[in-house]
């Protein structure tokens, strides 16, 4: 029999010290971590599995906040203003003409900032699509505005070596026009389907965004240079399949919700109805 403290042990035990040693080393808020979920429309629309209605997502955002999930903003997740881990950015990409009432109903008196992804070539031109005074009123109201190409092409090695130009837009053009029409800079791209490749990072990069999201499923970390790379940041796509195994996922990754338990989150809740 080996006892505790046998070379085989002490081997054993060796990846426990080093790791509760940089654990106890490292400054509290550097282990802030959060979740991005993704939304498309709300329409109500029970065929369209990206789309949920407005009660729906009245109803996921009250279940993410009784779970002591705290929303977030682009802006605190850049100047690393994030403590916990239990903390959640929501993203609505391509700006369907939903989100306004979406924003009036349910994120606007709950607190919640959303980031909204935008490729312009739709703004104020197609019916299904918000218009540029809508989108002035949600970024005067605090929603943020990320480019999310210019035509929602697939910036991806194919469209790189097919047709040049058009990649270039989807990056550089996208950024000046919603600068332009919005008045604030932009410094976070959205790849449109989650596409992507070297020479698009590389662009991506030279036009002066600080940051990129994909549509890979993980968990960002606060502050934005705790990431294996700023321009590859990860979200939770939403569909009315998966939802709630995804809320279930950022539960069991954020760890135990602890004083902001659901308990006293819910009490609060009763209480400020
Ligand atoms: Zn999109």
């Amino acid at each position: 029999m080996h006892g505790i403290f046998s070379p085989t042990r002490r081997l054993l035990f060796l990846p426990l010290i080093v790791l509760s040693v940089f654990l106890l080393g490292a400054a509290p808020e550097r282990n802030a971590s959060v979740h991005v979920i993704i939304y498309h429309t709300f329409l109500g629309k029970e065929s369209v599995s990206t789309d949920f209605s407005v009660d729906e997502l009245r109803l996921q955002m009250e279940r993410l906040k009784e779970r002591g999930f705290r929303f977030v903003t682009l802006a605190d997740v850049e100047r690393g203003a994030v403590s916990g881990t239990r903390n959640v950015l929501v993203s609505i990409d391509d700006g369907n003409r939903s989100v306004y009432r979406a924003y009036r109903e349910v994120f606007g008196p709950m607190g919640i900032k959303p980031l909204l992804a935008i490729y312009p070539n739709i703004i104020g031109r197609k019916k299904y699509a918000l218009t540029w005074d809508e989108l002035r009123a949600l970024a005067s109201d605090g929603c943020e505005i990320a480019a999310h190409g210019f035509f929602h092409l697939h910036v991806n090695e194919k469209l790189y070596a097919k047709n040049r130009p058009y990649f270039m837009n989807e990056i550089h053009k996208s950024k000046r026009v919603l600068e332009e029409r919005m008045g604030r800079p932009v410094t976070a791209f959205v790849y449109p389907s989650g596409e992507r490749c070297g020479h698009a990072m590389r662009e991506i990069r030279a036009a002066g965004y600080r940051c990129a999201f994909t549509i890979n499923w993980g968990t960002l970390r606060v502050p934005l240079e705790r990431n294996p790379e700023a321009l590859e940041l990860p979200r939770y796509m939403l569909v009315r399949d998966n939802w709630k195994n995804i809320f279930a996922l950022m539960d069991k990754n954020s760890g135990s919700p602890g004083g902001n338990g659901p308990k006293s989150t819910k009490r609060h809740l009763v209480l400020s109805r």
